[in-house]
């Protein structure tokens, strides 16, 4: 069943569809958990990479964690949260995840947004907007599209100045290279 649920503030230009809690979700909780997203990132700013982070929870632990490995890996695909999403389904035995939680600390790109849709995830947990590539709702709506069969509940904006602050230190040491 689908309702529109006012807390979700995140997209006040758009209201978002969302699946009503099953768990008990928390916005402290949740403050946790993307922190944890925010550890896989800073990582990934060790090595080198775009600064993106995720992990999916279930049944209130970690299963699966990734940050953005394309040029350590050269792989195209390898995005934080297609990581994570492998490393998760690695750990449950199964390719779908309908008991899971994904924390990521941006808004997922049309591929990552594409492999949620795919792992039948219960829920995307987000920090920042991506306004170059976001599919939620910045460039391109892939997630709860009407067209699309699988819905899940999205919340967006938690830990967000932490998470834009960790890419915008990225790019700006790259450009004073
Ligand atoms: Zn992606």
């Amino acid at each position: 069943m689908l309702t529109r649920d006012p807390k979700y503030r995140a997209f006040p230009q758009d209201t978002m569809f969302v699946v009503p809690p099953r768990g008990k979700a928390s916005p402290e909780i949740d403050e946790l958990w993307m922190q944890e997203a925010l550890r896989a990132a800073q990582r990934a700013l060790e090595a080198g990479e775009v600064p993106v982070g995720a992990v999916v929870v279930h049944g209130g632990k970690i299963v699966g964690r990734g940050y953005n490995r394309n040029l350590s890996d050269s792989d195209p695909t390898a995005h934080a949260e297609v990581v994570a999403l492998r490393e998760a389904g690695a750990a449950i035995g199964n390719h779908r995840l309908g008991d899971c939680e994904l924390f990521a600390t941006i808004e997922p790109c049309a591929m990552c947004a594409g492999a949620l849709v795919h792992s039948r995830i219960r829920r995307l947990v987000y920090g920042a907007d991506d306004p170059k590539a976001g599919a939620v709702h910045s460039v391109m709506r892939v997630l709860n599209h009407p067209g699309v069969n699988h819905h899940m509940e999205v919340r967006g904006g938690v830990l967000a100045g932490r998470c834009a602050e960790l890419l915008q230190e990225f790019f700006r040491a790259r450009r004073g290279r």
